[in-house]
């Protein structure tokens, strides 16, 4: 089969053998992929790197699985499990102790563990679907732990996928919705999905702006998609007393904090974010199936010969989600 092996922003395809099922684990044939913000690690390595932990696709063979077959159109995710650890048992997968590896996305087939790979049902289509990972999966996640909903006002923060992802979600959830981001093309995508506001933070003063938006108060939720210790700081700054603050964007830095200040005069609770559990999937799905714009979350679709446009694009900063689709050729 074939997939993807990336360098030095340059994309090619390599040949390797086809996967073969093995006990709960089964090979999917990949129908779409979407490249993730988190494999700009893999499109810059120096050394050739493989991506890809997202997507949709249906099962072809199988070994000894409990509940697949073949013909199954499945949801695939980022992460295995071991399942035997306390966290495994708690249904907390994606904090498991002993998380096996996950093979590339960025191919035509790939092997999936059965546990942590759900059905997805007859009337959604597999391109809508392969949003559950992570366009929809850190935000979906987050906004479940702050409870976000109708009377609520809640800022995000940087509108890459998954930024625009929270966007859908919180609207989805009837909340309203304060969004900061510089650029213009992310901005009017996150008008398309329903941002009731948004920012442009080299033009006016995003914390005076959002205060006065928000009667004084500051709004009752922030999730931080950019992995910026400035924006993460705003989302601190900015929300109200005993308000929470999710973060979602990786940051590999640390980023200053007062305990005093921040948490125990003001009260606000900070939350870490990083996927979805399994028991939310019957709320990922009735999202994809009744959200009016879900589908203007993907932007560019292409083929394993346009994979080097695919990733540029991804990467210039206009696009939303971009989906790998290894069995389509340019027209
Ligand atoms: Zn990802
Ligand atoms: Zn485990």
């Amino acid at each position: 089969m074939k997939q993807l092996v990336m360098a030095n922003q340059s994309v090619d395809t390599e040949e390797v053998p086809d996967p073969t099922p093995k006990d709960d684990w089964v090979v999917v044939k990949i129908i779409a992929s979407p490249i993730c913000g988190s494999d700009r690690h893999v499109f810059y390595a120096k050394t050739p790197s493989r991506g890809g932990h997202e997507g949709s696709g249906e099962v072809v063979a199988v070994d000894k699985p409990e509940r697949l077959r073949v013909g199954d159109r499945v949801s695939l995710g980022p992460l295995a499990a071991c399942k035997k650890c306390e966290f495994c048992n708690a249904g907390d997968y994606i904090h498991c102790l002993n998380q096996p590896p996950v093979g590339t996305h960025f191919a035509e087939y790939t092997l999936a563990q059965e546990f942590v790979t759900p059905t997805i049902p007859d009337d959604l289509d597999l391109d809508v679907a392969s949003l559950a990972g992570c366009a929809l999966g850190p935000s979906l996640g987050a906004l479940t732990r702050m409870a976000t909903g109708p009377g609520h006002t809640i800022l995000i923060t940087g509108l890459g996928p998954v930024g625009l992802g929270a966007v859908t979600v919180a609207k989805f959830r009837g909340a309203r919705v304060i969004a900061v981001e510089p650029g213009p093309w992310r901005r009017r995508r996150a008008q398309e999905l329903g941002a009731d506001t948004v920012i442009d933070p080299t033009e006016v003063d995003p914390l005076k702006t959002i205060i006065d938006l928000t009667e004084g108060l500051g709004p009752h939720h922030a999730i931080d998609c950019t992995g910026k210790t400035p924006a993460e700081r705003l989302c601190i700054d900015v929300v109200r007393r005993r308000g929470k603050v999710a973060f979602v964007g990786e940051n590999p830095d640390d980023i200053p904090l007062g305990p005093s200040r921040d948490m125990i005069r003001k009260g606000i609770d900070l939350i870490g974010g990083w996927h979805f559990n399994l028991g939310l999937y019957p709320e990922m799905f009735r999202l994809l199936r009744e959200s009016p714009v879900v589908d203007k979350l993907i932007s560019h679709r292409f083929g394993f010969d346009q994979a080097q446009e695919a990733f540029d694009t991804f990467f210039s900063g206009q696009a939303a989600k971009v989906l790998i689709k290894p069995w389509e050729t340019e027209a």
